[in-house]
């Protein structure tokens, strides 16, 4: 093709790009938005812990046409500012403590900010970024004391960590190649062990792994709501004495329920006796361990053959970010290995490496999440993260400590570790109303922004579940809460 036929039309190839036409407008931008954030963060505890979206604003966002023409990056901000800013989950304010979710910290924004500017490609390539990823890994593993060699993947989540762990686990104590004949040539079926309080994503991840959710065996807890290990021994004996092919148990170090720990070493010593795999839920109560105070209260995490965890919820980064720690660095290799004619090496240049991180897990392309833990790392040093894992564990005691002293409040569960399970029960309330009482209490204290605790229940009864990730939260913080709790219950029970 010559050049000539393109002479007359020179603006088909070259012309305006996505990048500003001004940049100085655009750094005038940056600086305001910089600055917004930074003040919004600052000052977060002023603000409702919760604002619902009203529905003249939910509306604008879901009637709302694909733009066509452009509008400049101020209108959009200002729209981000009155749509999105105010309408959040609500998860950075100093009295969140639902589910299991996480601050984020303001120096973690800018890392990630930073790591999508240079936008680099963290599939493999040797480049510093993957040493980067390679050496917060290596932080990490020694900040939970595990071998110098164990193996890891930064993920999206605890979930993508816990398909990454059982893929591996399936793939290793599976009686044929699996990755290549498929669990339908498998000579036995496969079954595995949680127990009843496990989290719903190991349910999907066996979902996937084509095994099928009644492969996973849900074990009864003891009154603790531990895993009953009794009972884990008789399901093994009985499946293996119809046939089947036992290959996992999944521990838990902090269950989502009330942050109890399965009893990992006993689990442990099942597996090695039996020749099974064993796998740690650990999304946030595995680290823990980081801290002198209350690592005992997970011990045995050590002993697991992968482990699967969260820097999001207790290592308060910002989304997304989870770990998926292995043992046998070989056995991670064999589960995803695989090196098309496009991807393969050559001496020099770019693609002179291995797809190594492509090659550990499911993902090709990968977002650089390793530099914001890097940075937090260096800027705050382990021993902090340490310093406030271990104030949140305080932190429920002490809420816990105020809940069994009140006489019109009912602790529902035990505190171990950071979840505080309890219920507002006042003088006369009848047992059948206090599950509509303590929800209405739980809908009226997050609507009207004063805290967001989340809900489960426990034996049938409704609990208000306060679980602490949050490195914002500050005793003031509790004490203001239990007050409106009380009040709450008093202004909804009419006592
Ligand atoms: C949050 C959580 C998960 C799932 O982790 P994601 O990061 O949401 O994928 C699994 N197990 C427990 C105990 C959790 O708290």
């Amino acid at each position: 093709m010559s050049a000539a036929i393109f002479a007359d039309t020179p603006d088909s190839l070259s012309g305006p790009t996505l990048d500003p036409e001004n940049w100085e407008n655009l750094h005038t931008l940056a600086q305001e938005m910089t600055a917004d954030m930074l003040q919004h963060l600052a000052n977060i505890g002023d603000q409702p812990a919760w604002l619902k979206a009203p529905d003249s604003v939910k509306s604008r966002i879901t009637t709302e046409p694909c733009p066509e023409q452009a509008a400049s990056a101020e209108a959009v901000y200002k729209e981000f500012k009155e749509l999105i800013l105010p309408y959040t989950t609500g998860n950075i304010h100093p009295r969140f403590w639902g589910w299991v979710m996480g601050t984020g910290t303001p120096y973690a924004m800018l890392a990630d900010m930073l790591a999508s500017a240079i936008n680099t490609h963290m599939g493999g390539f040797a480049q510093t970024p993957a040493l980067v990823e390679e050496q917060v890994l290596r932080w990490l593993i020694n900040m939970l004391k595990l071998p110098e060699n164990t193996s890891g993947l930064l993920v999206s989540g605890a979930t993508m960590a816990s398909i990454i762990g059982l893929t591996v686990a399936r793939n290793a104590k599976a009686d044929i190649d699996v990755r290549k004949l498929g669990v339908q040539a498998l000579k036995s079926p496969m079954v595995l062990y949680c127990s009843t309080e496990t989290h719903s994503s190991l349910q999907k991840a066996v979902e996937l792994l084509g095994l099928g959710s009644d492969a996973l065996r849900k074990i009864p807890v003891d009154s603790n709501y531990r895993m009953d290990i009794k009972l884990l021994e008789k399901a093994i004996a009985d499946d293996k004495a119809a046939g089947l092919k036992p290959f996992c148990v999944i521990g838990t170090a902090g269950t989502v329920g009330t942050a109890t720990t399965d009893p990992l070493q006993e689990i442990a010593a099942i597996c090695k006796k039996e020749d099974l795999w064993f796998h740690l839920d650990g999304a946030y109560g595995v680290l823990a361990a980081i801290t002198d105070k209350y690592a005992h209260l997970v011990a045995g995490y050590e002993l697991a053959d992968s482990v699967a965890f969260d820097l999001h919820k207790w290592m308060y980064m910002p989304y997304e970010i989870g770990c998926v720690l292995i043992k046998d660095r070989t056995l991670q290799q064999d589960a995803f290995a695989i090196t098309p004619s496009y991807l393969s090496t050559i001496p020099g240049g770019v693609g002179a490496e291995p797809m190594h991180f492509y090659n550990k897990g499911i993902e090709l392309t990968r977002s650089f999440r390793a530099l914001k833990v890097w940075f937090s790392l260096k800027i705050h040093g382990a021993k902090q993260f340490a310093t406030l894992i271990e104030r949140n564990i305080n932190q429920a005691q002490y809420l816990s400590m105020c809940v069994q002293q009140h006489a019109k409040l009912e602790l529902l569960a035990p505190t171990e570790l950071n979840i505080v399970c309890f219920r507002y029960i006042g003088e006369n309330v009848k047992q059948k109303d206090l599950n509509q009482l303590n929800q209405d209490i739980l809908i009226a204290v997050q609507e009207r922004g004063i805290a967001v605790p989340s809900h489960t229940y426990l034996n049938d009864q409704f609990a208000i579940r306060v679980s602490i990730t949050n490195q914002r939260s500050q005793k003031e913080d509790f004490d203001v809460f239990l007050d409106e709790i009380l009040a709450l219950g008093q202004e909804l029970a009419n006592e």
